[in-house]
Parts: C-alpha cells; structure tokens; sequence
C-alpha cells in the first residue's frame, strides 16, 4: 500500500476519546522495545511517526494513526516491562479488555516479537488474551537482519509453537533495517481491512 496520508488522530486513555467515523482498525501490541514503532515507521514511510509514546514510563494511552483517509492503525502501549508498577500493571489491563472486547471496527491484531528470541510468557499471555476475544492475530517477526538464513525456518517454527498458534494466524518474517517482509505484512494487512 502507498501510504499518502499518516497523521496522529487521538492519544486516547478511555473508551469516550476512540475516534467514531467507523472507519476498520488494526491494532499493534508488542513488548516494550521489541520493534513496534520502527514496524510502524517502516511500514509507512516516516521517519518517527509512532515515538516515544510508547516508552516504559511514559503515560499509557491508545495511540490511533489514520492511513489515508482509509483506516487506523492503534497502537497498544507495550507490554512487559519489567519496572512497570502493579498498580500501571492493572491500569493497562483494564484499558486493554475495554478495548479489544467492545471495538467492533477492530479487525486485527498485529503482534511483534523478536525473532532471535523465544517468545516470552507476556507474549504467550498477550496471543492468548486476543484469542479469547475471536481476534485474527497477524504476528510480526522482527529483527530478521540479525539472524543468519539457516536459522530463519526453525526459529520461525519456535515462534509458532511457543505462542501455540491457530493454523489460520499467519507469521510474517519481517525486518525493520532492511524492509524484507514488508509486502507480506501489507497484504496480510489488506486482507483484513
Ligand atoms: P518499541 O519500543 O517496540 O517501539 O521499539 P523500537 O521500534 O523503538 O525499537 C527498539 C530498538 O530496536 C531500536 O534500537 C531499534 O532501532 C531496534 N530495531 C527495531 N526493529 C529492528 C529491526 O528490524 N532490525 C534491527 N537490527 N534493529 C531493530
């Protein structure tokens, strides 16, 4: 897709800020420093849309990004921070199940993880919370520049296995450094707008 159009709508923290124009939406989660934002910029051209809004610390909002007129990008505060407090913890999950269990526009979730590692039990946990909502995920496997090719297969399989994937969500090899796997991710993308 040529992305024309990238800006900014709300950084939302409650249900009553989400914008209302109807328009699709795909949600991106991840763990804090797994890549996202680099997807995202990636993804659409720019050098620095999705900042440090993101970051460990920073207040947690819903961040939605209107594509070309056409539909949103939201972008989920990270996830697993290990310094986060109990009571941010609990905050992030109430503003996660408000989310993803009312949305109707939602229409997917793209999950980031870091090819080069396991994924994680937050990861687990994450792929599961949006299965229990009948969510397509579309997993994004970044950092695939600092992996060999020998390895890309098995460690993609890992990935799979770990997060114990349902056959229909796809995992998509993808590179922020080097774009590889960016057509992939527009067109699994397309499928669900
Ligand atoms: P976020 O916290 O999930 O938004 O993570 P960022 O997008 O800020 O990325 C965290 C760090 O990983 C930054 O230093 C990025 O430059 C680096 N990074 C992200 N994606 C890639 C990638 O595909 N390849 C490489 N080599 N580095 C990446």
């Amino acid at each position: 897709m040529k992305v024309n159009n990238a800006e900014i709508v709300i950084s939302a923290v409650s249900q009553k800020q989400y914008p209302n124009d109807r328009l699709p939406e795909i949600a991106l989660a991840g763990r804090s420093n797994v890549g996202k934002s680099s997807f995202i910029n990636r993804l659409i051209h720019r050098k620095n849309l999705a900042r440090t809004s993101s970051k460990p610390g920073k207040t947690q909002t819903l961040n939605f990004y209107k594509i070309n007129e056409f539909f949103y990008f939201v972008d989920v505060p990270g996830y697993g921070y290990a310094k986060v407090s109990k009571a941010e913890r609990a905050k992030w999950g109430v503003m996660m199940e408000e989310y993803f269990e009312t949305r109707d526009t939602l229409k997917a979730v793209i999950l980031i993880t870091d090819v080069r590692h396991k994924p994680t039990g937050d990861d687990s946990n994450m792929y599961q919370f949006l299965k229990h909502f009948d969510l397509p995920v579309i997993v994004i496997a970044t950092k695939l520049d600092k992996i060999t090719k020998g390895k890309r297969a098995s460690y993609l399989k890992r990935t799979r296995d770990t997060l114990d994937m349902v056959i229909e969500d796809p995992v998509i090899p993808f590179s922020s450094e080097t774009g590889e796997g960016k057509d992939e991710a527009w067109s699994t993308i397309r499928k669900y707008l």
